[in-house]
This record gives C-alpha cells, sequence and structure tokens, in this order.
C-alpha cells in the first residue's frame, strides 16, 4: 500500500502498472527503458541497490496471456537490465522472478510483473535489519541516472 500511496500517478487507471507509462515523467516514476511491449522500472522499495522490474503493457493477471512477442521483450528488456547492473555494481549474483497471484505473494496480482535483484554474498546480512525497515544506501534518482546511462545499446 505504501508504494501506492506514494507514486505520483496512481489512480487514474486504478492500476499502478497502467498508470506509470502513461505519465512522461520518466525520472519521477522511475521508468529506466520504454520497449514496444514493456518497460523497465526501479522498485519504489527494493530489496537492494538496482533491484528493477519489467512490466508488459497489457493489464494481464499472469504471463500466460501475453503474446510471444511480449515475453521475447520481457526477457530482452531482463537480459538488458541485468547487463546494465553488471556494469553499475558489479553483483555477484540476482534472484530474477514473478510472484503469480496474491497467495504468491505478489503485490500488485493483477498486472503481472519480472523482479530482478541483484545480489553480494552476505547482503541479507545489513540488509535485513530492526523493525521492518530496509538498508538503501544510494537515492533511487541516482540509481535511475546510472541505470539509464549504463544501459546497452545506449541511453534513449
Ligand atoms: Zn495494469
Amino acid at each position: 500500500m505504501s508504494y501506492l500511496q506514494s507514486n505520483p500517478t496512481a489512480g487514474a487507471s486504478g492500476c499502478i502498472f497502467c498508470d506509470m507509462p502513461a505519465d512522461p515523467r520518466d525520472a519521477e516514476t522511475l521508468i529506466v527503458r520504454r520497449g514496444a511491449h514493456a518497460y523497465v522500472i526501479l522498485n519504489r522499495y527494493p530489496y537492494n541497490n538496482g533491484h528493477f522490474m519489467v512490466v508488459p503493457y497489457p493489464h494481464v493477471d499472469s504471463p500466460e496471456r501475453l503474446e510471444a512477442a511480449t515475453l521475447t521483450e520481457l526477457m530482452t528488456l531482463l537480459n538488458q537490465g541485468l547487463t546494465a547492473l553488471r556494469a553499475m555494481y558489479n553483483p555477484q549474483a540476482f534472484n530474477i522472478g514473478m510472484n503469480v497471484g496474491a497467495a504468491a505473494g505478489a503485490g500488485i496480482a493483477e498486472h503481472v510483473h519480472l523482479h530482478a535483484v541483484p545480489r553480494w554474498a552476505g547482503d541479507t546480512n545489513f540488509m535485513t535489519v530492526a523493525a521492518g525497515t530496509r538498508v538503501i544506501p544510494e537515492d533511487l534518482r541516482i540509481t535511475w541516472e546510472r541505470m539509464r546511462a549504463a544501459w546497452p545499446g545506449g541511453s534513449l
């Protein structure tokens, strides 16, 4: 809920993943890259620096309902994001995944999205702290600027 409440454009369609790309202010929504069928956006409450999501434009609740061209672009954007993060942070590993359905832990279950989280050995030791808060050393706007600059193939 805090994600929804903090977003500058939440509310127009009732779905944040539909509203975000309709807003041209990428620096506000933290959209890093726009493709033909999907877009890349930073998670406003990341598990680690560089935690991003790849979101298809169609409002569907399962990847089974996405067309082949969209599925292909989801993975292409994912790969480009991984390449950018390797250049930015030199992560040792990634968690990549999709929670399909609220019972699987999806925060916004009605609109599928893919998560990618860079990982370093031992990062959970300092990332998991008391009272449910997380340590986020880098400002999200800086992460956004760095990721756009590091995107393979150049900036927009
Ligand atoms: Zn949607």
